[in-house]
């Protein structure tokens, strides 16, 4: 199996042949999210630029909570929010998420132990500024089984850019889908009204939806924003729950939140 699965992904682009390896070789254990039994819609900003307080903005107005995505070295640089920012934004109940320390690829980083070294090297300083990340969202979405597994026990779940809305009993916790929204989205046919029969879906069974937002590129525009507004109303109204990532597994797993047998909080 792993020969030919190596074979295959010498040929073939790296997501195409890592989402292929992800179906062909399985789930292991600590990546299998028990069950989907509710919905929820999910709200990323990704890369915890000055731009995503629009997005905050826009979900405080709502009592909503999101979840911004950041790399350490790039905390307070130009264009970015700084960590008083982040831990305003922390308290006032969004989820931030470990992005890579720089950005760079995971898989670019070898070896593994030198991925790992850095993981804990970055969520030693965000711990150190006050911030706490129980969520990895792979920079550029890139992850492999091999990532997958070095990283677990240090996050909760794992959200990459592969393209879906999760849903069925087949959902990997640690390579989570996402749909683009604004920037990266235009090959998906994102009307407003396409949104909204994704949300309509998630209303008659167990869908969980989570938008990915990159609200500082140039693709994203202000009338994303104020389109984001109203599917989140709609949601809303509709009683979709919009809710965090670490606030959708508590609600999945309400009687062991961290309970996968994988994830150890506070490792360093
Ligand atoms: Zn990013």
């Amino acid at each position: 199996m792993n020969r030919i699965v190596n074979a295959i992904k010498g040929r073939l682009p790296a997501h195409f042949a890592d989402r292929m390896e992800e179906r062909i070789a399985g789930l292991r254990d600590f990546e299998r999210l028990e069950s989907l039994d509710l919905s929820a819609l999910t709200i990323t900003c990704d890369d915890g630029a000055l731009r995503d307080q629009y997005i905050v903005s826009v979900l405080d107005s709502q009592n909503l909570k999101g979840v911004i995505s950041v790399s350490p070295d790039l905390i307070g640089t130009d264009g970015f929010l700084d960590y008083a920012a982040l831990r305003d934004i922390q308290a006032r109940g969004h989820e931030l998420a470990f992005h890579g320390n720089d950005h760079s690829p995971f898989t670019d980083i070898r070896p593994l132990s030198k991925l790992t070294d850095k993981v804990a090297d970055g969520l030693t300083r965000l711990r150190d500024h006050g911030l706490s990340t129980q969520t990895v969202v792979y920079p550029c979405g890139n992850n492999n089984r091999r990532i997958r597994q070095a990283l677990a026990p240090f996050f909760r779940a794992g959200v990459s850019t592969w393209f879906g809305v999760n849903s069925g009993k087949r959902i990997n916790r640690y390579a989570i889908r996402r749909v683009p929204f604004g920037a990266y989205a235009s090959q998906h046919a994102p009307s407003e009204h396409w949104y909204r029969d994704m949300i309509d879906a998630a209303l008659s069974e167990p869908r969980w939806i989570i938008l990915m937002l990159h609200p500082s590129s140039t693709e994203h525009t202000p009338d994303h924003t104020a389109m984001l507004q109203r599917l989140t109303q709609y949601a809303r109204e509709q009683g979709l729950p919009v809710r965090s990532v670490s606030a959708h597994l508590d609600a999945l797993q309400p009687a062991s939140p961290r309970d996968n047998g994988h994830f150890q909080a506070g490792v360093s």
